[in-house]
């Protein structure tokens, strides 16, 4: 390798390096020229003095455009006033690709332009950040979805029924066999996998035709499903709760920078720790009424509903035991009160919404039977599915975790659209 990252500058302070990288913007007075360098790692000063450079060096730092890529080299050396900061005093600069007329300048742009220079906008500062906080999420899970001894053994894709009610469905042409429809949660999937494997989950995009032109969905979004056989709904709390405290830990060990960029407040994210609040839907209910909602019995949690409910914690809020009329056929009946099931939404405090959605999973094939017949479906798509329940069904739980929700929460982020690299909404199918 012939040139370093930006990164591992203070390991080669007073050395001679090459940087390859991005002109990130340039500032001149008069005979020194500041180049801000992005290499995908830090942004990095590069100084060039003019009186210590031939003029064919000087002559392409002055023409060098912004987002024109580069190579580098010159000596590395510590900032002389701020600590931990490191510069690249320039001896020579090749323009490898000489950028003209970029879109995008450094100042505020109207979010229909970006979007539609996607392609470009990643290289900002703010996105830049918020796809590492994308990534440190996605490790921080795998980490401790592993400690857990779950193991990831993803779902299709293509799928020939639906799994989160039929409205949401993406249908696509599929040779002889008429239409399979986008996957919208590999659950029912994974729920046969346990089987196998114990403790599993998977992790990959998934599709809704969702009409709700909210900051908080997008049409394909990358879900987290994880099942565990043998768990109860207070194992399946347990589980949640720990992922997301260490997600939250995680971040705030590796991101600090990526927080700064950010300017996100991190001191409520410190407080992230177990146990959550918890209310029974009934609970909610009674306290949304008190705080000035109308909602009524039986009826989905809307955005403001969630906002009064986290309100007052610093924790996450676990919404528990929901009335079956409104959940999906898969979950458990409490035995105890059959109108309502054993399942949890959780919502992120500081307005990140709805954050994971779980349940322990009915094991009655009977049971299962009267709710597939119930809400309409067609009881020949689920046979597979009620095999896993005749031959050996055990008590079982598992949840979907929204990757874009943890990202616009954890990384403070108004809109979801910010929280994928190219998002895909109701108008937004480009780039
Ligand atoms: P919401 O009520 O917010 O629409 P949901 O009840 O439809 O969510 P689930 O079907 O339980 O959500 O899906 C599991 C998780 O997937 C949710 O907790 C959320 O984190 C995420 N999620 C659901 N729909 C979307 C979407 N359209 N865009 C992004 N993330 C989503
Ligand atoms: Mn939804």
């Amino acid at each position: 390798m012939h040139y370093i990252l930006t990164k591992d500058f203070p390991r080669h302070v007073g050395e001679e390096v090459t940087i390859k990288g991005w002109l990130y913007n340039k500032r001149s007075s008069g005979p020194i020229a500041f180049l801000e360098i992005r290499d995908g790692y830090r942004w990095t000063q590069a100084v060039a003095a003019k009186a210590s450079l031939s003029p064919d060096v000087w002559e392409r730092v002055e023409k060098v455009t912004q987002e024109s890529a580069v190579e580098i080299t010159g000596t590395v050396a510590k900032h002389p006033k701020k600590d931990n900061v490191f510069e690249l005093q320039v001896k020579d600069l090749k323009i490898l690709q000489l950028s003209e007329n970029y879109p995008i300048a450094l100042k505020d742009h109207g979010p229909d332009f970006l979007l539609e220079n996607r392609h470009l906008w990643l290289r900002s500062k703010r996105q830049w950040a918020i796809l590492k906080i994308r990534d440190a999420i996605i490790t921080a899970m795998n980490q401790y979805l592993h400690q857990e001894d779950f193991i990831k053994v993803d779902s299709p894709i293509f799928t020939p029924n639906a799994c989160e009610g039929t409205s949401t469905l993406f249908a696509v042409p599929y040779f002889d066999l008429g239409s399979a429809y986008l996957s919208q949660s590999g659950q029912l999937y994974i729920e046969a996998a346990i089987a196998s494997v114990g403790r599993c989950y998977d992790f990959g995009p998934v599709f809704r035709a969702e009409k709700s032109k909210t900051k908080r969905h997008l049409t394909e979004f990358w879900m987290m499903d994880a099942e565990a056989a043998f768990f109860d709904h207070e194992d399946n709390i347990r589980v949640q709760e720990g992922l997301v405290r260490h997600i939250v830990r995680y971040c705030l060990e590796h991101c600090q920078e990526e927080f700064t960029i950010l300017e996100r407040n991190v001191e409520s994210l410190k407080k992230v720790d177990a146990p959550f609040t918890r209310y029974t839907y009934e609970e909610a209910i009674i306290k949304l009424n008190q705080n000035g909602s109308d909602i009524k019995f039986g009826e989905d949690l809307g955005n403001d509903d969630e906002g009064i409910l986290t309100k007052d914690s610093v924790v996450p809020v676990f919404i528990e035991k929901w009335p079956k009329s409104i959940k999906p056929f898969y979950m458990k009946t409490d035995p105890t009160n059959p109108e309502r099931v054993f399942n949890d939404d959780l919502i992120a405090p500081e307005n990140g919404g709805e954050i994971i959605g779980g349940s322990q999973r009915e094991e009655s094939v009977d049971i299962l039977i009267e709710r597939i017949k119930n809400e309409g479906l067609n009881m020949a798509d689920y046979e597979w599915y009620l095999d896993t329940r005749r031959f050996g069904g055990v008590p079982h739980s598992g949840f979907g975790l929204g990757l874009e929700r943890v990202v616009r929460w954890i990384s403070g982020t108004e809109h979801i659209r910010e929280c994928i690299t190219f998002p895909r909404t109701i108008g937004r199918l480009k780039p």
